[in-house]
């Protein structure tokens, strides 16, 4: 009788530990792909920042005055005269 009960005890055991180990390894997974998603988010607002940042990067300046765009070189702004 002894035996049985132990037998059952050690049955019950494992499957607690197997739903656990089971419960760990759905939760890393959803872990993981939670954390993947948020890097490729961050790599497409990365990707996009980027682009935008070299539109403005490329001897690109915005006018403070009239807030165009032009060439870097431009010792003053070929729109509105502005001087910097
Ligand atoms: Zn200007």
């Amino acid at each position: 009788m002894d035996g049985f009960i132990v037998s059952i005890s050690l049955i019950i055991f494992g499957a607690v530990i197997l739903y656990g180990i089971l419960y760990l390894i759905i939760k890393a997974a959803v872990r993981n792909g939670i954390i993947e998603a948020r890097v490729i988010n961050e790599r497409n607002e990365n990707k996009d920042g980027n682009e935008e940042d070299n539109e403005y990067d490329i001897n690109q300046v915005t006018c403070p005055n009239c807030g165009r765009t032009h060439d870097m070189d431009y010792p003053k702004c070929p729109y509105c005269k502005h001087v910097y």
